[in-house]
Order: structure tokens, then sequence, then C-alpha cells
């Protein structure tokens, strides 16, 4: 399905808002959610069997990117990566034990941070408390991916993941322009990203995905263009194209980008239609939001079929399945809940130690919550909403309900 780029439409609904990871977005999670709430929603969502997916964050990062809005811890001292490993695996061991046995684990997603700034026995021994504690689906059923930091990566790295079950890896590139990628610290050669990529297909991971972002200090759509044809002559079976949002407000890191370096809402809109257009030419299907696949590549496929789906993991061919986060800050969505896990790594510790989930807020979506979600997922992974189909779902009048 093409898209077309519609200037006017953009412009008139062009406002801030959240981005819309979940509905409601985590700025709705609120500390009256409890770990015995959480307890008793995983227990009652068991009853389903429904698959599970698993996500572990792995804050560790060795220099910042200043435009980075993650829950990331940066040093230099690796050995800062065992107790937070140590409590990561107790976490594995408390969640494995109130699933059971019977629930399979049938996606999995590493996420950061650098996850590669594991050590490679760090990164077995993760994988290996995973095995032992979860019912792991098998190799053929599974999608197993991690995001990979191209500076962060030793020669071991990509075969010992695959080793250990991956079969998808993110890259994260952002922009190739040394000039940007100066302003944002974020200094990555085209050849070590590409001797990463080149390792994965090797190996025969199933699919690579490359994240760039667009509005970083210095681009301009020529230059942006540039990135892109680097990029699309690999090309890589999936691409996440993100917009900056410059908080520096919010957002401590970002106060390191100076704000006259950015390119204009004019510029950046120029940007956007320059690579939708760009994609699309390249043969690129639009997935929905800021994603785009090769045809032949699943999602693309599920696109096509009406399947695709999105959750805390992006976009996924799996059928709604219950995310279980683990590791500091991490989200969960259990049922019609979501549970987030304690941002600070000093409070997830003590929290692990005293024998407890690192539960520290959460939300229980309304009615009107499952309704509202129901209608962003399907304009986030369709592109389009079937009255009728919310309305059966729902037992609503589409036209009705939505009037105002
Ligand atoms: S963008 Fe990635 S590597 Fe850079 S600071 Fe953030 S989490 Fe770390």
């Amino acid at each position: 399905m093409n898209i077309n780029f519609d200037a006017s439409l953009i412009k008139k609904y062009d406002t801030f808002g959240p981005r819309y990871t979940s509905y409601p977005t985590a700025l709705s999670f609120n500390p009256s959610f409890k770990e015995l709430d959480y307890r008793d929603e995983l227990a009652l969502s068991n009853q389903t069997n429904k698959p599970i997916s698993l996500y572990f964050h792995i804050p560790f990062c060795k220099s910042l990117c200043y435009y980075c809005a993650c829950a990331k811890i940066i040093t230099h001292k690796n050995e800062r990566t065992i107790p937070y490993l140590e409590h990561l695996t107790s976490e594995i061991k408390q969640q494995a034990k109130l699933v059971g046995s019977k629930r399979t684990v049938t996606q999995l997603h590493l996420g950061g941070g650098t996850p590669t700034y594991l050590s490679d026995d760090q990164l077995a021994s993760l994988m290996q408390s995973v095995y032992d504690n979860f019912n792991v689906a098998d190799a053929n059923t599974r999608e197993f991916s991690i995001e990979v930091d191209p500076r962060a990566v030793r020669p071991t790295t990509i075969p010992l993941l695959h080793e250990l079950g991956f079969n998808r890896i993110s890259l994260g590139v952002q922009d190739f322009d040394p000039k940007v990628q100066q302003a944002v610290n974020r200094i990555q050669t085209i050849e070590q990203t590409f001797d990463v990529l080149d390792a994965a297909r090797e190996m025969g991971y199933r699919s690579s995905n490359i994240d760039l972002i667009y509005g970083l200090p210095f681009q301009s759509v020529d230059s942006f263009a540039k990135t892109l044809d680097i990029v699309l002559g690999k090309r890589p079976e999936r691409l996440a194209i993100y917009n900056y949002a410059h908080m520096p407000n919010k957002v401590k890191a970002q106060q390191l980008i100076i704000t006259a370096d950015l390119p204009s809402a004019k510029t950046k809109l120029a940007i956007l239609e320059m690579t939708i257009k760009k994609l699309q030419a390249a043969g690129y299907v639009y997935l929905g939001m800021d994603h785009f696949a090769l045809p032949t590549d699943e999602l693309a496929i599920a696109k096509k079929e009406g399947s695709l789906q999105r959750n805390f993991q992006g976009y996924s061919t799996h059928a709604d399945s219950d995310l279980i986060g683990m590791g500091m800050t991490s989200i969960s969505k259990i049922g019609n809940c979501f549970a987030q896990n304690s941002r600070e790594e000093k409070s997830y510790f003590e929290l692990i130690k005293s024998g407890h989930l690192a539960t520290n807020k959460g939300y229980r979506l309304t009615i009107d919550d499952q309704i509202r979600r129901d209608v962003i997922q399907s304009l986030m992974c369709q592109t389009e909403v079937n009255y009728q189909d919310i309305n059966q779902i729902h037992q609503i009048n589409f036209a009705d309900y939505f009037q105002s």
C-alpha cells in the first residue's frame, strides 16, 4: 500500500502529543497500581494460556548520545553490570514461577541502553536462565530480537547471539553524516555498521532492522537523502525512521544539543516527505507510524493480510500476547493492565533483593480505554479503522460513541 504525503493534514494536527507505544501511554500510569495487582492479573491471565513475550532492559552504555530519551546508565565500569544481572536473574526466576510451565515464550527482546555492553559470557548466562526457567517455543516459531549498537560489538557477538537463539537484530544508526554524528555525540562509521549487518546475514538471521532519526542538528533534505541512499544500498528488511522530539526540559541529555542547530519544522516535514517517497520508490512497504519493510518481510505480508500487530516491542506478526518486562524501568502488559518496574537502579535492586517484584506503578484499562486502544491499534497497524469491527468487539455504535 502506498501512502500519500499530505502536508496540509499534518499541519492541521500539528500539536504536541505522546508517542503511542501503548494506550494509555506511560504518562497515565499511577503508583496506586501495586505488585499485588500485577500478581492478580497474571494469575487471571494464566488461565487464558496466551503466549508470552519477554523484554529485558539492559541500561548500560559507554557514551551518551545527546538525543537519547531512554532509561540508561552511562559508565565505563563494566563491573556495574554484575549486580544488575544478578538482580535480573532473580527477577526471571520470580516471574517464571508466577507464569508456570504451561505458557510458551514466543517472543523475546533485549533492549536498552546497549544490550551488547554485556560480555559474551554474560549474554550467554542471561539467556541460559531464560531457557532454564521459561517454557520457550521452538526455534521456527519464536521471534528473538536484540538492539545492537554497532560501536559495541565484538567479532564473536553476532555468531554467539545467533547460537543463543536470536533471529532478528536491530541496528541503531540515526545518521551517517559526520557533522550530525558529531553534534549528537554518536560517531559511527558506515563500515562498522555494515560489518555487523553482513555478519548477521551470513549467520542466517531472519531479518535486520535499521533505526534512523530525522530532525537532528544540521540535517537537511539533501544530507538525510545521502544517509538513506547508503542504507538502502544494503536493503535492510526493515527500517524505522523516528522523528526527533527536542524536549530539553524533560530530557537532560538533550540540553547538550544546540537548539539553533536543529532543522526548522518546515525542513523536518520536507525530510519526512522525501523519506516516504524515497522508501516507496525503493520498494518498501509502509507498515504504519514510522516503520517500513520490504514486501517479502513477514511484517509486510502481515500488513497485507490485515494481521499486523503492534506492542511495546514494535510491529509483530505475533497475535496479542502478554508481555513481561524485566529490569529497571521495564513495562509489562498483562491482560488489560500495564505494570512498570521501578525506574531507578537502586530501588529496583532493593525491591528484588527483598523478594518482591519491582512493580512501581501501572494502569488498569477501563472499558473506554479498551475501545480507544483498539481504534489506535487499528490505525497504527491497518492505517484505517473498520467501524463494524469495533462495533462488534465492543458492542457500541462507533458513530455515536465518537461523535464529539
Ligand atoms: S541512543 Fe542507545 S547507545 Fe546512545 S545513549 Fe541512548 S541507549 Fe545508549
